[in-house]
């Protein structure tokens, strides 16, 4: 199984995921222009992709999902809910195009199973997706305000997840750019997760058996990727784990094509 966070960030998401023949992006949260180049980056033609999986209605995750999907002819795949919500947002969809899931009904799409699950977020009805390529799995974990037993019960036991360390609260509290109703969304239980907040669902991940962890989602004003990673390098050492021997840490940048895990079926 193949992953790349194409891009990962409050300015713009896109996940690529590949098992066998099939190819899938979750999100779209950029021009298409930009996604058209990051999968040339990774040697994907667009119109090779089997369909986009769309997490919330939020314009960093949807705003290349129609133009997209009307020029190479891609199925959208996203909950009732969001489908309505982002309905004014990405233009008219082909009939044939619109498919809807549904939290806790897995799917096949081509050789990929799909698991949609809730997460806790203020949008219409947000999801994340674990994706399996046989006894292989890749979980998205991001724009969640915390990390829930729910979500934990969902993403346990993968071996890859991308898990948001958005902000770090000090900075964000002292950002006077932000206003007081943005802070406290951001803040609040259908926000964002704070770095100490994933340091603290990164240990349970890891004690779950997942051993590849990315760090997704990445506030421009409010963090960096070297203190999203010192805070929960430092949640790990205290358990006495050093990434880059029994687990791999890294950090999925805003503005920069990642780059691309290769997951073995043993793994
Ligand atoms: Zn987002
Ligand atoms: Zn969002």
């Amino acid at each position: 199984m193949y992953f790349c966070p194409l891009y990962s960030g409050s300015s713009g998401n896109a996940l690529f995921c590949q098992y066998g023949e099939t190819r899938l992006l979750v999100d779209a949260g950029k021009t298409g222009a930009v996604l058209k180049e990051a999968m040339a980056r990774v040697g994907v033609p667009p119109e090779t992709l089997s369909g986009i999986l769309i997490t919330h209605e939020h314009s960093d995750h949807i705003q290349a999902a129609g133009v997209m999907a009307r020029k190479y002819h891609l199925p959208i795949y996203a909950t009732p809910e969001t489908w309505r919500a982002m309905a004014g947002k990405i233009g008219k969809i082909p009939g044939d195009l619109i498919r809807t899931v549904q939290s806790g009904k897995s799917f096949w799409l081509g050789e990929i199973g799909v698991e949609p699950f809730s997460i806790p977020h203020d949008a219409a009805d947000p999801v994340g997706y674990r994706l399996w390529g046989g006894a292989t799995s890749v979980s998205t974990a991001t724009d969640l305000g915390a990390f829930t037993e729910d979500v934990y019960s969902a993403v346990a036991g993968s071996t890859l997840v991308l898990l948001e360390s958005n902000h770090d609260p000090d900075l964000l509290r002292a950002n006077p750019r932000y206003n007081q109703a943005l802070k406290a969304r951001i803040l609040g239980d259908h926000g964002h997760l704070s770095n100490e907040a994933c340091a603290g669902a990164l240990l349970k991940l890891v004690s779950g058996g997942t051993k590849h962890l990315i760090l997704g989602h990445l506030s421009g004003e409010n963090n960096t990727p070297v203190l999203a990673r010192k805070v929960s390098e430092e949640a790990l050492a205290r358990e006495g784990i050093r990434p880059g021997e029994e687990i791999l840490l890294e950090v999925a940048l805003r503005d920069e094509v990642g780059k691309i895990y290769m997951l073995k079926e043993t793994e």
